[in-house]
């Protein structure tokens, strides 16, 4: 079996840019797209803060760009999932969904993030059929209708006025009694004439109507303990997200179920490195991301030369500052 120099988990910012790195270094790298090709990226309507871009761009365009420059220097794509790894042994063992089996000499992990569920009644049942978590996909089908958003952050709010396009009211539904969104986006919300604000309020249950499509919410007031039913066709959720780390337990050292890295992406298994936000949920953007893969490229370009040199062992040793017996 061939052994990969370098196989990239994970489609985001993060993943193509170690791929566009470690591509132009000549290493052949093997890049496992997952389920959302592009990531949270391709879910985003408009990126205005990614550098070179003065005008902004759809994530979607973004997502194309960023795969087009890595695939122009050599990066392979596999459009396939990552359900194991062992990364006890080395050669890395990587098993994907198909059925296939990888080995290879280092690993970049860049399997970011994906939505937190807000875990009421009716949320799973009703999602997609008004439940969703990208305004960018599902917007377009709440034309002329009211809708509210879950949530007080940047990607709340965001969506939130990208919604007003099509939705008729949109009213945020926030259990605090401020936004956490930027200032920039909190002035451009609230000088919105279709958004709405109810406070200090969650969300009990989603509930379906006659066609089984979403009716309303039951909200409850968390500083009154009132509770009411608010009608709506729609509820977006961005409540924060999940790490994607669950094949890596029992592999690498985590945090809260994020990734441990040092600070030159390194994580406890020296040859598995890990960027964007997969690792840090801290910055969470794509030139965070995009910065954590540059350096994550580089640094298994580093290690691949070294373990020319020496082998895996002294290497090993080396990076987890350990005494090799007999060394
Ligand atoms: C609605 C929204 C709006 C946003 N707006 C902005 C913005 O305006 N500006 C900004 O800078 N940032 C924004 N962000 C944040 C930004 O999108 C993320 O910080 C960035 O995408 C993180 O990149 P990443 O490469 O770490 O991972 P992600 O983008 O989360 O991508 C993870 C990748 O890993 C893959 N994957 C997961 N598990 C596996 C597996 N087992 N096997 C193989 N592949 C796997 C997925 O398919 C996906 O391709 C926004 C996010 C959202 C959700």
């Amino acid at each position: 079996m061939t052994i990969e120099n370098v196989i990239i988990i994970g489609s985001g910012p993060a993943g193509f840019t170690a791929g566009l790195y470690t591509a132009r270094a000549q290493l052949n790298p093997l890049l496992i797209t997952g389920n959302e090709i592009g990531g949270q990226v391709a879910l985003t309507h408009e990126i205005e803060n990614y550098p070179g871009f003065p005008e902004g761009l759809p994530g979607p365009e973004l997502v194309e760009r960023f795969q087009k420059q890595a695939e122009r220097f050599g990066t392979r794509i596999e459009y396939d999932y990552v359900n194991e790894v062992d990364f006890h042994r080395h050669p890395f063992i990587v098993r994907t969904q198909s059925g296939k089996e990888y080995q290879a000499r280092s690993v970049i992990v860049s399997t970011g993030a994906t939505p937190r569920k807000l875990q009421v009644p009716g949320e799973e049942e009703l999602t997609g059929r008004g439940v969703s978590y990208c305004g960018t996909c599902d917007g377009f089908f709440f034309r002329g209708k009211e809708v509210v958003v879950v949530g007080g952050g940047d990607s709340a709010i965001e969506e939130g006025i990208f919604l007003t396009r099509f939705a008729t009211k949109v009213t945020v539904i926030h259990r605090r009694d401020e936004l956490r969104a930027s200032k920039i986006l909190q002035k451009r919300a609230f000088e919105n004439e279709k958004m709405d604000f109810i406070w200090d309020t969650v969300v009990e249950s989603i509930n379906a109507g006659e066609n089984n499509a979403v009716a309303s919410v039951t909200l409850r007031n968390v500083k009154t303990g009132e509770i009411r039913e608010f009608p709506t066709d729609g509820v977006f959720i961005f409540i924060g997200h999940v790490p994607n780390s669950q094949i890596f337990e029992g592999q690498l050292e985590m945090k809260d179920g994020y990734v441990v890295t040092n600070k030159y992406m390194h994580t406890s298994v020296p040859g598995v490195f890990a960027a964007g936000e997969i690792q840090d949920n801290r910055f969470r953007q794509v030139a965070s991301s995009v910065g954590q893969g540059t350096m994550a490229a580089m640094e298994a370009e580093k290690f691949l030369a070294e373990l020319e040199d020496k082998g895996y062992e002294q290497v090993r040793a080396e990076m987890l500052g350990l005494e090799l017996a007999g060394a």
